[in-house]
């Protein structure tokens, strides 16, 4: 309701803008529960958690995306295994993900992830970088980019974020005609969580991460 809410109230249709379940640190009970609730997509951002959730089965009814930083050493727990990533933010892990993508005969979908606050310690390309990283991204055969995702700073003030969302806008605009030779595979842009997924839809994020105001507040 609060994702109409803010959809409406920025002259956008509900219905294009979709919901990812964070689930970090439920267990399978909770995810399967959130499922039968309505929940048609969950993302995981440890390979650990991932793997096990996948293993118990506890996705069933759900696609699954990885939105966690991903070292290129765990890429074979994820490639293939999940709907998409949206957490591939350098050239290195891009290379990684193709690889493994390539050794099992599929194409992976991708989100590139901008480092929007451009903080010393978060992953993702800087905005400036981004081209590049996204032509390369096309050019390879088994991956499909997918469009942008971000995580801003943390900060306490509302409406704190809404700059970095607006230039994440203008990005995937960018990237989106720029890129996009008829076949419009770009459509996806990841950006805002329980704190300020309003003013990302404000912003135009055509998909929001949700965990706390799902779930409740995380255990320390
Ligand atoms: C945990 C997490 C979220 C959701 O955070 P909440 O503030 O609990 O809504 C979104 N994106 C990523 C990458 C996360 O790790």
């Amino acid at each position: 309701a609060r994702m109409a809410a803010a959809a409406e109230s920025s002259g956008r249709r509900p219905e294009d803008i979709a919901l990812c379940a964070a689930t970090k640190v439920q267990s399978d009970d909770t995810i399967r529960a959130a499922i039968a609730a309505g929940i048609t997509l969950c993302g995981e951002n440890r390979v650990q958690e991932l793997t096990a959730h996948l293993a118990a089965g506890a996705y069933e009814g759900a696609r699954v995306h990885f939105i966690g930083h991903l070292q290129t050493n765990k890429v074979k727990q994820v490639v293939g295994r999940v709907d998409l990533i949206q957490s591939v933010g350098s050239e290195h892990l891009l290379r990684a993900v193709e690889a493994q993508a390539d050794k099992l005969g599929l194409v992976q979908d991708i989100l590139l992830e901008v480092n929007i606050g451009m903080e010393e310690s978060k992953g993702g390309v800087d905005p400036a970088q981004l081209r590049p990283l996204a032509e390369l991204a096309q050019s390879l055969p088994h991956v499909r980019l997918r469009g942008l995702m971000a995580i801003p700073p943390i900060s306490p003030l509302p409406g704190a974020n809404r700059p970095f969302f607006a230039k994440m806008y203008q990005l995937f605009v960018d990237i989106r005609r720029e890129m996009s030779d008829n076949q419009c595979d770009i459509d996806c842009l990841s950006m805002g969580m329980s704190g300020d997924f309003e003013d990302a839809i404000a912003e135009g994020a055509t998909l929001v991460r949700v965990g706390t105001a799902l779930f409740g507040p995380r255990p320390p």
